[in-house]
């Protein structure tokens, strides 16, 4: 892992990377959780915006 997550691959290494995700579970569950995190801090800025 891997500069996927901060999404500064091109397309063309995504590629890569999602195939290599499918042999490698440690990425899938670093995957799963960057993205559960980004939903999270988008749920917060939501709340926060409401509240505030
Ligand atoms: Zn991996």
């Amino acid at each position: 892992m891997h500069d996927y997550l901060d999404r500064r691959l091109p397309a063309r290494r995504v590629r890569r990377f999602e195939s290599h995700m499918d042999g490698c579970p440690r990425c899938i569950r670093a995957f799963i959780d960057a993205r559960q995190t980004a939903w999270t801090r988008k749920a917060a800025a939501r709340v926060r915006v409401r509240s505030g």
